[in-house]
C-alpha cells in the first residue's frame, strides 16, 4: 500500500476524522492488524482562518504548497487536503507535487453520479458555496450545485466556524441543517453533499431527508482505492 500523505488541520477535528476513517477502512479492505501508512502534516487553523477572512488565497497556496512539498519530500506517495474549502488553492499545491493530488471534488462527484443524480444540494462553507471553484469544477462533471439562500447560507457557514471547528456538536444545529436540507429538497436538489470536512460530525444519513454524500468519507475512501491500485 502506497503511503498516504495527509494536510491536516483545516480544522483538527475533521482531520482526526480522516485518520480515524482512513485506518477503518484499510482494515475493513485489508484485514487483520492492516493499517494505512500515513504521513499527517497539521497547520495552525487559526492562520488559514484569517487568511481565508482577508482574502489572502495567494499566500494561503503558497503556504499550502510549501506543506505538500514536505510531505512528498518525507515519503508521501500520494497527497490529499483534508478540507473542501482550501481546494480552492488546489492548482498552487498540484504545481509542486510529483505524485497525485486526490481532489475532493473530483472523488465527489464520481461518487454522486455513480448514484446517478445530477442535481445536488451543498452545505459548506460560505467561500465553499459562494465562489466559483467548486461549482464549476461539479459542472465540469456535469453536476448542478444549488446552494441554499439566505440567511440559510449564514447559518450552516456560522455552525461550522462557531462550533463544528472548536468541537462543539449541537442538537439545534443539526435540527435547523435538517430544515436547510429540506428548503433544499423543496428547490429540486436529489441529494445533499456535506461538502465541509466537519459536517460529518453534525450529520448522518439518518438525519438527512435526502441522500446524503459525505465529502470526508468518499475523499479517504478514494485516496485508499488509489493507495492499493
Ligand atoms: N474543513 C472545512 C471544509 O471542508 C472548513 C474549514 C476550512 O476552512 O478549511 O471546507
Amino acid at each position: 500500500m502506497r503511503t498516504i500523505g495527509l494536510i491536516g488541520g483545516m480544522s483538527w477535528e475533521s482531520s482526526a476524522e480522516y485518520y480515524r476513517i482512513l485506518n477503518e477502512v484499510t482494515r475493513s479492505r485489508l484485514g487483520g492488524h492492516h493499517c494505512a501508512p500515513s504521513l499527517l502534516l497539521t497547520v495552525d487553523f487559526a492562520e488559514i482562518e484569517a487568511m481565508q477572512r482577508a482574502g489572502a488565497w495567494d499566500r494561503a497556496g503558497t503556504h499550502l504548497a510549501a506543506k505538500a512539498a514536505t510531505l512528498e519530500r518525507a515519503g508521501a506517495e500520494l497527497v490529499l487536503l483534508c478540507t473542501n474549502t482550501m481546494h480552492r488553492v488546489a492548482d498552487a499545491i498540484t504545481g509542486v507535487l510529483d505524485v497525485p493530488f486526490v481532489h475532493i471534488v473530483d472523488a465527489t462527484a464520481e461518487r454522486v453520479l455513480r448514484h446517478g443524480h445530477r442535481r445536488v444540494g451543498l452545505l459548506a462553507t460560505r467561500y465553499t458555496m459562494e465562489e466559483d471553484f467548486y461549482r464549476d469544477r461539479m459542472l465540469s462533471h456535469g453536476i448542478d450545485v444549488i446552494v441554499p439562500d439566505e440567511p440559510d447560507r449564514t447559518l450552516v457557514h456560522d455552525v461550522i466556524y462557531r462550533e463544528l471547528t472548536r468541537g462543539r456538536v449541537e442538537e439545534t444545529s443539526r435540527q435547523a441543517y435538517r430544515r436547510v436540507i429540506d428548503r433544499l429538497a423543496a428547490r429540486g436538489a436529489e441529494a445533499v453533499i456535506l461538502g465541509c470536512t466537519e459536517i460529518t460530525l453534525l450529520i448522518g444519513r439518518r438525519d438527512s431527508p435526502l441522500p446524503v454524500f459525505d465529502s470526508t468519507r468518499i475523499h479517504v475512501e478514494r485516496a485508499v482505492d488509489l493507495a492499493l491500485a
